[in-house]
């Protein structure tokens, strides 16, 4: 639905924008219209009290430098401020998502695509022997900003980096119905993860700590 802020700068109403995507889908549309019926001089006092918190929609928003390395409409990147390496890339969606599951069909082929050229870049630039491409949602995967972002990380020999796991047994019964289970919510078309009741099924699966 396309409704007008009017009175607005083109910041505040990205500002305003980026808080309503944070709401789940079915509120935005009337939450969007709650917000155009008011008056600028009430949209701007309310702007002040919910501006973007997230530092990644304030670099996107210019209200913050970073060291822009590439930017279209959907897609920004540049250099993490705590880089693993040398030419150490962030690559974000300009709007506001938290996780990668979040993306709009669009956004992805973006982020991707994007990526594609910056790896291919930077990996030249640097003289890299190879990369590691991060991604992580959740604070239990180690997100640190809630704000999809990808990490293009050049790879040197000996730079003391590594993204080993250690590597967990299942039974073939276990490895069947987890796939089966898989391919079941792939082929009905749910976009979203199991439910909660599902889950608690899956969760009868306990990985076991492999013996050598
Ligand atoms: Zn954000």
């Amino acid at each position: 639905m396309f409704v007008m802020f009017e009175g607005l700068t083109p910041e505040e109403v990205k500002a305003i924008e980026a808080e309503l995507a944070k709401l789940p889908p079915q509120q935005q549309d009337s939450a969007r219209q709650r917000l155009a019926s008011m008056r600028p001089e009430e949209l701007k006092a309310m702007f002040k009290k919910v501006g973007p918190v997230c530092v990644f929609c304030k670099i996107a928003a210019k209200e913050i430098p970073a060291r822009m390395i590439y930017e279209d409409a959907d897609v920004l990147a540049f250099l993490d401020i705590n880089p693993a390496n040398i030419g150490h890339i962030l690559v974000t969606p300009k709007r506001h998502t938290e996780f990668f599951t979040d993306l709009r069909d669009e956004e992805a082929k973006k982020i991707i695509v994007a990526m594609k050229n910056l790896a291919n870049t930077v990996v030249k630039v640097v003289g890299a022997e190879g990369f590691n491409i991060l991604q992580s949602n959740g604070k239990i995967a180690g997100q640190e900003v809630p704000h999809v972002h990808f990490h293009i990380i050049p790879r040197f020999s000996g730079d003391g980096h590594s993204f080993a796991w250690s590597h967990k047994k299942f039974s073939d019964e276990e490895f069947a119905k987890i796939q089966a289970e898989i391919v079941k919510n792939l082929t009905s078309g749910k976009k979203s993860a199991p439910k909660a009741k599902k889950k608690r099924e899956l969760e009868k699966i306990k990985p076991r700590i492999p013996k050598y």
